[in-house]
C-alpha cells in the first residue's frame, strides 16, 4: 500500500506528519510523492490562519476530481482543521476519514478500516477543554514516544514535543479550541525519546510547545521546569545542540531557563518569544498578559543573563481597533527589541475565537497591508545591522543540505554546490561545500551579508 502524507503550517504540525508518517511506515505502508501512485492520501492541517485553511481546501478540491476516475482512494484529513470542522469536513466528497490531532493514535486503524470498508469515519475529541481521560492521555504518550523520529528533511535533526495544548486563549488564536488546555509530558519519557535519537546520530534536539516555557511536571517532590529538562537533555551525549521554541512572554522561571541557556554550552543562544504588538491597549485586546514596557525589560533580563542570546518576534499587524498610534508603539517596540528577524502577519479573524466574536475587524486590507511593510522595513534595517556584525568572523555552522536558493550566492565554490546552514543562534549561512556535509558541522567564515542571510566560505 502507498501513502502520501501532505503537511500544511507550523512546526507542531510536522511532528505530528513525522509521528503519523513513522506509524504507518511501520504499519507497512510505503510513501510515495506522486498521487497517481497512492492508496491513501493523509493531509494534515492548519486552523491558524484562514490562508492555511483555503490552501487545504483547494488541495481537497483537487482530490475530489481524481476520485472521480478512482473512487478506492481513500483522502484522510487530520490536524487542526480536522478538530475544528469536525463532521463538516466529512461531507465533503474526497474525504473518507477526518482525525483530529488528539486522535492520531488511532489513524492506523481508521485507515484499515476506510481501505476495507469505504465508510466515512470522524474520530475528533469531544469537550476538548477539558482534561483528558487517562487512558486516551496514555494512548497519545505511548503513540508519541514510540517513534525516535529523525526530520527526514534535515539530516541530524529532530523536534521532540515538550508539551501539548495552550491554556493562554490569546483572543485571536484557535489552538486552545483545536488543541486543548496544556497537558505537559513526563520528564522521564522525553529523556528517553532524545537519548534514542542521540544514539541515532541526532545532533540537534528542539524541544516544542506551543508556550514551551510554561513547561511544568510534577513528580514527587519536585517540580519538572523547562530549565531542568534542557539541564538533563544537555547532559546527553551525542546532543550537540539544544534549541526550544515557542516561549510565552512570562515571569515563570524564565531567568532559571535563561541562567542554563548561559551556563550550558549546549543549549543554542537563542529565544523566539512573540510579542505581538507593542500597544498597551491592542495587547489587552488580545488577551496578552503584560505590557509593552514589562516585555521590553523581559529582553533585557534575558542579555543580561546571556548577552549574545538571538533574540526573533512575532507580531500581528491591523488588529481590530490598531489605531496609527498603536502601530507605531508596535514600530517602537521592534526598534527596541532589536530582533534577528520578526515573523509579522495581518490579522485575519478565526472562527469561532473571542476576537472573531466579539471584535470587529475594523482595519482595512490596505492598511494591514501598508504596516505590514513598513514594520518587515524596520525589522530588515535592524537586522541587516545585525548580520554585518558577523563580516569576518569564524562561525560554527550545522549544515542542513542543499541551497534551495542557489543564484543568491555568485561565489564560485570550486565546483562545490551552495550548502544551507545555521548558526546557534540562528542565523542562516550559506557557502559552497560537499553535499557530504548535509547533517555535519563546519567552521565557516563570513564573507557578505544581508539582512536574512550570511555568506560565508569553508576555513
Ligand atoms: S500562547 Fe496565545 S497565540 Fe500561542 S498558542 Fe496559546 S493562545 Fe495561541
Amino acid at each position: 500500500m502507498k501513502l502520501l502524507v501532505k503537511s500544511f503550517g507550523c512546526q507542531m504540525n510536522k511532528l505530528d506528519t513525522a509521528l503519523v508518517t513513522s506509524a504507518l511506515e511501520d504499519a507497512g505502508f510505503s510513501l510515495t510523492e506522486s498521487v497517481k501512485e497512492a492508496d491513501v492520501v493523509l493531509i494534515n492541517t492548519c486552523s491558524v490562519r484562514e490562508h492555511a485553511e483555503q490552501r487545504v481546501l483547494s488541495h481537497m478540491g483537487h482530490l475530489k476530481h481524481i476520485k472521480e476516475s478512482r473512487p478506492d482512494l481513500v483522502v484522510g484529513v487530520i490536524g487542526c482543521m480536522a478538530q475544528r470542522l469536525g463532521d463538516r469536513l466529512l461531507e465533503h466528497e474526497a474525504v473518507n476519514i477526518v482525525c483530529g490531532p488528539a486522535e492520531i493514535p488511532q489513524i492506523k486503524e481508521l485507515i484499515t478500516e476506510a481501505l476495507k470498508e469505504k465508510k466515512k469515519s470522524l474520530a475528533v475529541t469531544k469537550k476538548i477543554r477539558r482534561k483528558a481521560p487517562d487512558e486516551k492521555s496514555q494512548a497519545l504518550e505511548e503513540f508519541e514516544s514510540a517513534y525516535g523520529i529523525e526530520d527526514e528533511s534535515i539530516p541530524a535533526q529532530a523536534f521532540v514535543r515538550v508539551m501539548r495544548g495552550c491554556n493562554n486563549f490569546c483572543s485571536y488564536c484557535v489552538v486552545p479550541y483545536v488543541r486543548g488546555p496544556e497537558v505537559s509530558r513526563p520528564p522521564e519519557a522525553i529523556i528517553e525519546q532524545i537519548k534514542k535519537l542521540a544514539d541515532h546520530g541526532v545532533k540537534q534536539i528542539t524541544l516544542l510547545g506551543q508556550t514551551v516555557n510554561s513547561y511544568k511536571y510534577k513528580k514527587g517532590e519536585k517540580t519538572w521546569s523547562l530549565a531542568d529538562l534542557l539541564d538533563a537533555a544537555g547532559n546527553i551525549d551525542g546532543v550537540e545542540w539544544l534549541r526550544f521554541v515557542t516561549s510565552y512572554p512570562s515571569e515563570e522561571f524564565f531567568d532559571e531557563i535563561m541562567q542554563v541557556m548561559a551556563g550550558s554550552p549546549r543549549v543554542c543562544e537563542y529565544l523566539h518569544m512573540p510579542a505581538q504588538s507593542g500597544s498597551d491597549k491592542i495587547l489587552h485586546a488580545m488577551n496578552r498578559n503584560y505590557t509593552g514596557a514589562w516585555y521590553l525589560e523581559l529582553l533585557d533580563r534575558a542579555r543580561a543573563i546571556v548577552p549574545d542570546v538571538s533574540i526573533a518576534g512575532d507580531f500581528i499587524v491591523g488588529f481590530p481597533g490598531e489605531t496609527e498610534e498603536d502601530f507605531q508603539a508596535t514600530v517602537d517596540m521592534v526598534e527596541k527589541a532589536r530582533y534577528k528577524n520578526a515573523f509579522i502577519f495581518k490579522y485575519s479573524p478565526r472562527p469561532g475565537t473571542a476576537s472573531d466574536k466579539r471584535l470587529q475587524d475594523t482595519v482595512s486590507a490596505e492598511v494591514k497591508q501598508r504596516r505590514n511593510v513598513e514594520l518587515l522595513a524596520v525589522q530588515e534595517k535592524i537586522s541587516d545591522e545585525l548580520s554585518r556584525d558577523f563580516l569576518g568572523k569564524q562561525v560554527k555552522v550545522l549544515v542542513e543540505g542543499l541551497s534551495k536558493k542557489p543564484h543568491l550566492n555568485s561565489i564560485e565554490g570550486g565546483g562545490n554546490p551552495q550548502l544551507v546552514a545555521r548558526t546557534a543562534t540562528d542565523y542562516i549561512v550559506v557557502f559552497n561545500g560537499p553535499v557530504s556535509l548535509a547533517g555535519q558541522f563546519s567552521d565557516v567564515k563570513i564573507t557578505k551579508t544581508s539582512p536574512l542571510t550570511l555568506f560565508a566560505e569553508r576555513v
